[in-house]
């Protein structure tokens, strides 16, 4: 019997958005809070919903190509009206969802928690309440907060490990009133922004959150250069990274020594991504490192140290020089490489070494 023939889902479900069947990051994170159960809605929301790792009981709504945050909050809220504790990932889509469907359901919205739980009444006929912690300041504050009665949660992803379910979940189809081709008054009067054109990501500057493809940089991408010399190769990077359809991410020991910008540093703290491929250049794989990783279906590990802990979770270990191989790649592609830098390519890196280090 699915959820719609009880006329109730369980007393808290993460709201999740499928963009062409993917998943935005923090989804499984957002699953595991409601406790496993999901509803995907989007676009593929089916293929979605079966590539959910946390969920055991999921839903699943096919709503078309394109996001029309204000339709879909009219159509979600009175399927969703009875659920006490609704998370959603504090994804772009999530977050533009989150507050119209608090909105519509007339209950408060909690943004960018960490942690949240729902507390049951503690006598007949109390109403549930719901208990978070909520991230301020960059992350630079956790402030308890309790709901009294339901509430709409964004979780930020990176907040909280997740334990892949036992079992087969249940799947089911939900059956929702279409949204293709509907006006905004059939759904309830709702402005939706109007979408002229949907730009294809700048590989070079987009979020690292929404890339499918990361290939990052870390301290073995440059022994013995110089900053100068380590920026022009964390520029080669980015655009190497480019060309393989992929955007650039670093460690923090990158992005501390001003290497490359902080808005591509991986990690817990930085930012947690969860690519398809995922191409580790010159990384130790600390945990601090790996805690932002998501779980990437391919992981290739560059370093010269073969029993490293990067090397030891990759799909594909190369035991070669991390720089040597990147200007390979740059001249495969055709990514022009400054001078100074193709000419020290040619030498061997401990020969690099030591003329860094004479200079
Ligand atoms: C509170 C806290 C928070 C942190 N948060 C983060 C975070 O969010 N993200 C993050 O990344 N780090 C974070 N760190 C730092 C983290 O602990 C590690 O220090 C960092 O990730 C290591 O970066 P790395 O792999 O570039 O450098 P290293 O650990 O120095 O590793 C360099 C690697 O390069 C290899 N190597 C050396 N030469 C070559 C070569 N020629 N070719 C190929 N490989 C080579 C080495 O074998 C080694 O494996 C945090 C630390 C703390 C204490």
């Amino acid at each position: 019997m699915s959820a719609q023939d009880r006329g109730t889902f369980p007393d808290a479900v993460a709201v999740v958005v499928a963009r062409d069947g993917r998943l935005p990051v923090g989804a499984d994170e957002a699953v595991a809070e409601a406790g496993g159960a999901a509803i995907v809605i989007g676009s593929h929301a089916r293929e979605g919903a079966d590539s959910l790792a946390a969920g055991d009981r999921v839903w699943w709504a096919e709503t078309g190509d394109g996001l029309r945050p204000g339709a879909l909050a009219a159509m979600l809220a009175p399927l969703v009206a009875d659920i006490s504790l609704i998370v959603m990932p504090a994804s772009p889509d999530g977050r533009d969802l989150a507050p119209r469907v608090a909105a519509r359901c007339g209950r408060p919205l909690v943004a960018r928690a960490v942690r949240s739980e729902l507390i049951a009444p503690s006598g007949d006929g109390g109403t549930p309440r719901v208990r978070a912690t909520v991230s301020r300041i960059d992350d630079r504050v956790l402030v308890p907060v309790t709901v009294d009665g339901p509430a709409v949660v964004t979780l930020v992803p990176g907040s909280r490990s997740v334990t892949p379910t036992a079992g087969p979940a249940t799947v089911e189809p939900l059956l929702v009133p279409a949204l293709e081709g509907s006006t905004d008054r059939e759904v309830g009067a709702v402005l939706d922004p109007v979408v002229l054109a949907v730009l294809e990501p700048d590989l070079h500057t987009m979020d690292l959150a929404d890339a499918t493809r990361v290939v990052a940089g870390g301290a073995g991408l440059v022994p013995g250069a110089d900053d100068r010399q380590a920026e022009q190769i964390f520029d080669l990077l980015i655009a190497v990274a480019a060309e393989m359809g992929g955007s650039a991410g670093a460690t923090r020991v990158a992005t501390d020594a001003g290497w490359i910008g902080y808005e591509r540093q991986i990690g817990t703290t930085g930012v947690a991504i969860d690519p398809h491929l995922y191409v580790a250049l010159g990384v130790s794989g600390a945990a601090q490192h790996v805690g932002g990783l998501g779980t990437p279906r391919h992981i290739v590990s560059v370093n010269i140290d073969p029993s490293c802990p990067m090397t030891a979770m990759a799909n594909l270990g190369l035991v070669t020089d991390a720089h040597q191989l990147l200007l390979e790649l740059a001249r495969r592609f055709g990514v022009a490489v400054p001078a100074d830098e193709d000419s020290a390519g040619d030498l061997p890196s401990t020969a690099r070494h030591a003329e860094a280090h004479r200079g």
